[in-house]
């Protein structure tokens, strides 16, 4: 299997490299045989999470309360996607100058998580790590990281660079920038 990549900054292309673990490709393909977190499809309607209050009516997740009547109950795929601490997504922030705004990027990233989250339950960050030279952010879905490192690179610039498998199981983002 391959890993699609791309960078903002033309001159990281010759030197950037795929940031995956081995361990998180096995992950990967066992999740693509799996596909244990891709619930709704099998979901019946109206379906509440106990454990977020989430609920997935007329298609889709929403943090709309399901009409009267009989409601059933499933652990959404972000909250067990959280229990079991099994990201689909990745960004890391790197470099002198992220750790001297730490602060500001991360609420930048929390903001983007809100309002992403308000309108699509399902994309939330999962948690943070703060590991004294960087910063790596989790999420429940695919598309949070390149949001939030989109964001980031408008508001700070540096470097950007996205990684994601060829299914679309796995987001990859690493920005950069020390002055
Ligand atoms: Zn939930």
């Amino acid at each position: 299997m391959g890993f699609g990549h791309y960078s903002i900054e033309p001159r990281d292309m010759n030197t950037s490299t795929p940031t995956q673990p081995p361990e998180r490709r096995d992950r990967l393909i066992r999740e693509r045989v799996h596909d244990t977190y891709k619930l709704p499809g099998k979901l019946r309607e109206p379906t509440c999470c106990p454990q977020c209050g989430a609920c997935f009516y007329r298609g889709r997740w929403t943090w709309t309360h399901a009409p009267e009547g009989k409601v059933f109950e499933q652990v959404c795929s972000a909250c067990q996607r959280t229990n079991d601490q099994y990201p689909a997504g990745e960004v890391t922030f790197r470099g002198e100058f992220a750790m001297r705004h730490r602060e500001e990027i991360l609420n930048l990233a929390r903001n983007l998580e809100a309002t992403e989250k308000s309108e699509h339950p399902m994309n939330r960050i999962m948690g943070i790590r703060d590991l004294g030279d960087e910063i790596q952010l989790t999420t429940t879905d695919v598309h949070l990281p390149r949001r939030i490192g989109k964001a980031v690179y408008r508001a700070f610039e540096g470097n950007l660079d996205v990684h994601f498998d060829e299914a679309g199981y796995f987001t990859t983002i690493v920005w950069e920038r020390d002055e």
